[in-house]
């Protein structure tokens, strides 16, 4: 039985859940659900922490964030495995989460170091002659972090890694279908020499989630997750200070200008699919112009047939199922209205079990789930355009924000795209699906509100508080 931990210290309760690997079914490992009283405690040693956390020193924070850096690196294989076992991705896109939350306690370790305040004049104005202003960030308080199960490991890094960093305490509720990875954390968090209370992992069922969201001993919120549950979230606690980093129906474009198809194709094919398309910037809508439309579509539907299916332990799979069978039977569900409603299936289209192939449509109505809706799964609809602007225009008539790609080599096109996307990041000369944990990430419109990224994650669990001298 996999521990959970209150208060930096294992716990368990009767509560018993078996975590089963989603491949196969067969259960991969067992924890328990923390009772309403364990909860309590957890919050309880988070409000009581809140100001020695406060007060370590910038050395310690770092010190602590460096060895969880390490010992992941260090346990680097048996990780990915386990990400692997509960959550069914492939294990070469388990090792490279791991590598990223390897990188996300480090930048945070580097982070911790330079977080610092500023000092501003105030006698621009002759009034305040002889005055300045010291100004620090100080935490809002303890943090409830809540995360997903697509990535289990990186995205409980990025509430946990910056909470650290700024010497706020944190009580994390891990994903239900993926709470393992969340809980190896725990137990590297717990060789750390962090004051008691400083940080709790908490499985809980969703309802008991609902009750942490709601306590006023924890100020702020970092969920990332649905957009349903994250608004219904938002409007639960208007008082607190919440980031919601929601989902996404990443678009890009293949401007007129692109001369390198095969890497446009080969990119969009693997990072439609990667994770069995459950990532919140997987590619989902692909808007081609004219000119390469054709070649960009055999080349696609070739390069989404050669990505491997199967077993996600083996080393040679890319593609694998998806968190359930549900999951696997709703995305059919949506690949038939489109078809219904007048889409041609290009490749794919049937589901085994958890899994679903890889698939490409094209000409499907704006109005079709696949294209208006977040479908997390490996489908792809393409889109022929007769302009860059028309490309642009599209990527834009979407509840969605959160990132686009833009395949061009042309300078004012990117500036041009940077402009007028209404999103939270433009990649240019790749997929929308690139994230490098160091950067401001997050989404506008229903994709959420606020900024992941370390640095933006330090500034959001934080706010400025001012001190005036006199008589200077
Ligand atoms: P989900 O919304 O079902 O669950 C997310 C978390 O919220 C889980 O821990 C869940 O237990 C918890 N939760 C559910 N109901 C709750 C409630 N009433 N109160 C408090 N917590 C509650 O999402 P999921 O299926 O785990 O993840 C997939 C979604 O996450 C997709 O929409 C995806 O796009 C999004 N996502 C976004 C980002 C991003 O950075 N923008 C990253 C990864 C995933």
């Amino acid at each position: 039985m996999t521990p959970f931990y209150i208060a930096g210290r294992p716990a368990t309760s009767d509560d018993v859940v078996d975590i089963r690997h989603p491949f196969d079914g067969r259960v991969v490992g067992r924890t328990a659900y923390a009772t309403p009283e364990q909860v309590e405690t957890a919050v309880a040693a988070a409000t009581a922490a809140a100001n020695v956390a406060a007060a370590l020193p910038a050395s310690a924070r770092a010190a602590a964030l460096d060895h969880v850096s390490a010992r992941l690196k260090e346990r680097a294989e048996e990780v990915a495995r386990l990400i692997t076992a509960e959550n069914g991705k492939p294990v070469k896109w388990s090792r490279g989460e791991v590598g990223r939350a390897v990188s996300t306690f480090r930048w945070a370790a580097e982070e911790a170091r330079r977080f610092s305040g500023s000092v501003q004049r105030l006698d621009t104005d002759p009034a305040a002659t002889g005055r300045m202003a010291f100004v620090k960030r100080v935490p809002r308080g303890p943090v409830l972090g809540i995360s997903p199960f697509n990535f289990p490991l990186n995205l409980v890094a990025h509430k946990v890694a910056p909470a650290i960093a700024v010497g706020a305490p944190i009580v994390l509720k891990p994903a239900p279908a993926t709470p393992l990875s969340a809980l190896l954390l725990g137990e590297i968090l717990a060789e750390t020499e962090l004051p008691e209370g400083m940080w709790s992992v908490v499985p809980v069922p969703n309802d008991r989630a609902s009750a942490l969201v709601a306590d006023p001993r924890l100020p702020v919120v970092s969920f990332t997750g649905s957009g349903p549950v994250g608004w219904q979230i938002r409007d639960a606690v208007p008082r607190k200070h919440v980031t919601l980093e929601l989902g996404g129906n990443a678009a890009v474009v293949v401007c007129a200008d692109w001369d390198d198809l095969d890497w446009a194709a080969t990119r969009i094919a693997t990072f439609s699919n990667y994770q069995a398309g459950q990532s919140c910037i997987a590619v989902q809508r692909v808007y081609v112009h004219e000119r390469h439309y054709d070649a960009v579509a055999d080349k696609l539907v070739a390069a989404v047939e050669a990505q491997r299916t199967g077993d996600p332990s083996d080393d040679a799979t890319d593609v694998g199922p998806l968190i359930s069978e549900a999951a696997a039977e709703r995305v059919e569900a949506w690949v038939n209205e489109a078809v219904a409603a007048g889409a041609k299936l290009l490749t794919g289209g049937a589901r085994d079990g958890a899994a679903y192939a890889p698939t490409v449509l094209a000409g499907a109505p704006v109005a079709t789930k696949v294209v208006a809706e977040e479908v997390f799964g490996p489908v792809l609809v393409l889109e022929r355009i007769t302009s860059d602007e028309e490309g642009f225009a599209a990527v834009n008539d979407s509840q969605y924000g959160l990132q686009a790609g833009v395949f061009t080599r042309r300078l004012d096109r990117a500036f041009e795209a940077h402009r007028v996307l209404d999103v939270g990041g433009v990649i240019v000369g790749d997929v929308p699906s690139y994230r490098a944990d160091q950067m401001p990430y997050g989404g506008s419109k229903a994709s959420g509100v606020g900024r992941e990224g370390l640095a933006s994650a330090m500034a959001d669990y934080t706010e400025e508080r001012v001190m005036v001298l006199t008589g200077l």
